[in-house]
């Protein structure tokens, strides 16, 4: 599938979209702590998703059984939410997509669970400062590569497994288009970015490898060696300039 190319009016729209999804974190990071169940946080997500007149993108994705991906500490994507029970210590890696009007909007954000240790927090700063970096290179002219190459020159040097298996994407009338973003690689690689491309940037680091197992549930991506992960995402319009954060919330109160 050829890369799509989004006019002003459609990466409006899915401005609109990702704004729904911010809206939705912003109500998820109130909620976290200690004694809140992944199926709690799932149901505010459905109940906020619902508010805004959108659609939950995960449900029933390749039948899914959630509103949101909830991958808790060794969890690196895809985790199913259920009956667990958040922990004083824990991270959660909570991935919220939705659908507005039929445009998509995605991003990540991994939260601590009352007070991590230090090497978890290094871990969230530095994990959301890889996206930074990377959203950053995310610019008409460069080509794909140096997103990925930028996220890779940051990570590596700290020490940290670069989770190659799984990246960012395209994303538009689909949540999944092409092309596949990677986390690491030549900057060389790929397209040339252009303006009104749509992309998710979402780097996964970890404390230890970057080999990664699939649970028998068959979807909850764990680290190989059980170490703590991060992910974080955004969904970026390309512009020859900064590119547009479309799911970062442009109003923050309390809602
Ligand atoms: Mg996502
Ligand atoms: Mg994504």
């Amino acid at each position: 599938m050829p890369i799509t190319i989004k006019n002003e009016r459609e990466i409006e729209k899915m401005r609109a979209a990702g704004q729904v999804v911010a809206l939705c974190h912003q109500r998820v990071e109130a909620a976290i702590a200690p004694g809140v169940t992944t199926a709690d946080l799932d149901a505010l997500v459905r109940d906020t998703v619902k508010e805004q007149g959108a659609i939950a993108s995960f449900l029933g994705y390749n039948g899914f059984r959630g509103n949101i991906c909830a991958s808790v500490n060794e969890e690196i994507v895809h985790g199913i939410p259920g009956s667990r029970v958040l922990g004083d210590g824990d991270v959660i890696a909570v991935d919220i997509g939705a659908i507005l009007d039929g445009w998509h909007g995605d991003s990540a954000w991994t939260y601590p669970v009352g007070e991590i240790s230090d090497d978890a927090r290094r871990l969230l700063a530095d994990t959301e400062e890889a996206l930074k970096v990377g959203v950053a290179a995310a610019r008409a002219g460069n080509r794909l590569g140096e997103i990925g190459h930028v996220i890779e020159a940051y990570a590596a040097p700290r020490g940290y497994g670069i989770v190659r298996g799984y990246g960012g994407h395209g994303i538009g009338r689909r949540m999944h288009e092409d092309p596949h973003v990677p986390n690491y690689g030549d900057r060389t690689y790929g397209p040339v970015l252009r303006n009104g491309m749509t992309l998710a940037i979402e780097p996964m680091l970890t404390l230890g490898t970057d080999e990664t197992r699939e649970l028998e549930d068959g979807w909850t991506v764990v680290t190989a060696d059980g170490t703590l992960s991060a992910h974080f995402e955004h969904t970026v319009a390309i512009t020859d300039e900064e590119p547009i954060v479309l799911t970062k919330r442009l109003v923050s109160v309390v809602e």
